[in-house]
């Protein structure tokens, strides 16, 4: 049950969202917005059916020629920064660290630069998997070491990997889970066929060993052996389904654990060189440990980027991982079969830095700016989608649905709950194809804090910062005043001149959008599963 205190951002939005109510008349009678909902319990689309019609018959051409549905590649890196890749993200080597494999993927697909995660690892990975906001899903926040989770968020929730193992698929996750490592909530009992990794983050599994980082941790033998009671599996482990799991790589060293990416590479092109021999589609996961702090270089690119820094040398090391991965469904025969989306879980962790990414953006991981959520995209499929840019919205909770739609499986996905994800198939694979989405919804743990709509984001509650470069550890969220923040992104990305007063065409319009997204929790109430960190 949602406790009293749970409710308090539910009726901020209702209560205090007086301008709401003038919105100005439009397609669907809501002023800005143009969405329609195919049904109660899902996110409103902007309507697209000549576009949704052209993306199926070129993709059932597809099945029909190859005989197959499409394998799906994700990668994904943890904590990158929208500003550390190359190409039209204005990182790379100007910043350091080349990125040479990663732009021939953004310049050889669609590079998508509006692009939104949750503002931190386990929302994002949880949303991504279920397309369901954090907030419905319970996985609100990272779990953390000693962490007690009240009941297992993932008994009744469907993975896109459980949908696609009905549909016929081989399905993988490799490296980082991170949203649960208690029985019955890791990879291979949510879904996955098989699983090799980690379930945590780089952080948490080598600060035990890192004694010039934590002497007061290492150099205690009482406190260390403590901590390690508490803290949770730092090895990493390979499950199969209906099998259960067992450790192959102890973690021992930090000079030891360095490698985990090669060694996860490594198992990730034995998949894709087994799988494509197979006569099944395959789905992989493939999450980078890195670049999430503490990055630690590997023997093979300590020193390898411009900068030296270890943080670069990882961003180096993360882009040839991802050229080797894309080579070997090349060498296998399967690139022109399969559908590759890259991206990040979230923004730079500035709290870290220097061993943080970089973002053109305000703020970082784990506000709600757009330092925190603003990630590279990129949709690649060769010979499928046609190079180009897109500015237009994509929210990485869209990736659930496109990839059981590419799958053929939306019969699959559950009808008794809200799912906040969109299929944006037709507009990943359409010539010229336009974005389904018309809102981002902003949420940090419980508190909506900001949608963004078109070019227009609008702030219900702000996270202000002590020093620019702490964003979680020295902040502070605060409600806004009379009037919601509302930012004109096209001319004001940094998010620094609120325009509401100055020119508000779409404040009460944008602001109606986030009281009938507050509504939908009225009807489908949000799920605790005990990460709540609020007062009850
Ligand atoms: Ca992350």
């Amino acid at each position: 049950m949602q406790s009293k205190r749970g409710w308090y951002w539910l009726r901020l939005l209702v209560g205090g969202l007086l301008l709401a109510s003038i919105a100005t008349p439009s397609a669907n009678g809501r002023g800005l917005s143009v969405a329609v909902s195919e049904s109660p319990n899902r996110q409103p689309a902007i309507p697209r059916a000549d576009q949704d019609a052209a993306a199926d018959e070129l993709l059932e051409q597809f099945v029909k020629e190859t005989g197959q549905r499409p394998n799906i590649l994700w990668l994904v890196v943890d904590d990158l920064g929208f500003g550390d890749v190359g190409g039209p993200w204005g990182g790379g080597e100007m910043l350091g660290a080349e990125t040479p494999n990663i732009d021939a993927l953004s310049s050889g697909g669609l590079a998508l630069t509006s692009t939104y995660s949750q503002p931190t690892c386990t929302p994002t990975r949880s949303a991504m998997m279920t397309g369901r906001l954090p907030v419905r899903t319970g996985l609100i926040r990272p779990i953390l070491a000693g962490d007690v989770i009240a009941r297992n968020p993932w008994a009744d929730e469907k993975s896109v990997a459980a949908i696609l193992s009905e549909a016929g698929y081989h399905t993988v996750l490799t490296g980082k889970w991170h949203t649960g490592e208690l029985e019955g909530m890791r990879p291979h009992e949510v879904g996955f066929d098989e699983f090799q990794g980690y379930y945590a983050s780089q952080k948490e599994l080598t600060q035990q060993f890192d004694a010039r980082r934590y002497p007061d941790l290492v150099l205690n033998e009482e406190r260390l052996a403590r901590f390690q009671e508490v803290s949770g599996r730092i090895d990493m482990h390979y499950g199969e389904k209906g099998k259960g799991e067992k450790v192959v790589v102890k973690t021992k060293s930090v000079e030891q654990f360095a490698e985990a990416d090669q060694l996860l590479t490594d198992f990730t092109i034995g998949k894709i060189k087994k799988l494509a021999k197979g006569d099944k589609p395959f789905f992989i996961s493939h999450n980078f440990m890195r670049v999430h702090a503490d990055n630690h270089p590997s023997k093979t690119y300590r020193g390898a980027s411009a900068s030296k820094y270890p943080f670069k040398d990882n961003v180096v090391e993360v882009d040839a991982h991802v050229g080797s991965m894309v080579a070997a469904l090349d060498e296998a025969g399967v690139l022109e079969n399969t559908f590759i989306f890259f991206t990040s879980d979230n923004g730079p962790q500035l709290d870290a830095w220097p061993d943080s990414g970089h973002t053109p953006f305000r703020s970082g991981k784990g506000t709600a700016w757009e330092g925190a959520v603003r990630v590279p995209g990129i949709a690649y499929w060769k010979g499928m989608i046609a190079p180009r840019e897109s500015a237009e919205l994509f929210d990485l909770l869209d990736l659930f649905n496109t990839t059981v739609h590419l799958a053929g499986a939306d019969d699959q996905i559950p009808d008794d709950r809200y799912i906040d994800g969109i299929d944006q198939t037709s507009f990943l694979i359409g010539e010229d194809g336009q974005s389904k989405r018309e809102h981002v919804y902003i949420w940090l743990g419980e508190q909506l804090m900001a949608v963004r709509m078109y070019e227009y984001k609008l702030h219900l509650q702000v996270m202000h910062q002590e020093s620019a470069f702490q964003a979680i550890d020295f902040a502070t969220r605060s409600h806004v005043g009379l009037s919601p923040w509302l930012f004109n992104l096209y001319i004001d990305p940094k998010e620094q001149m609120p325009v509401g007063h100055r020119m508000n065409p779409w404040l009460a319009s944008i602001g109606g959008e986030a009281k009938m997204h507050g509504a939908t929790f009225m009807r489908f109430p949000p799920k605790d599963v005990g990460l709540s960190t609020e007062a009850k």
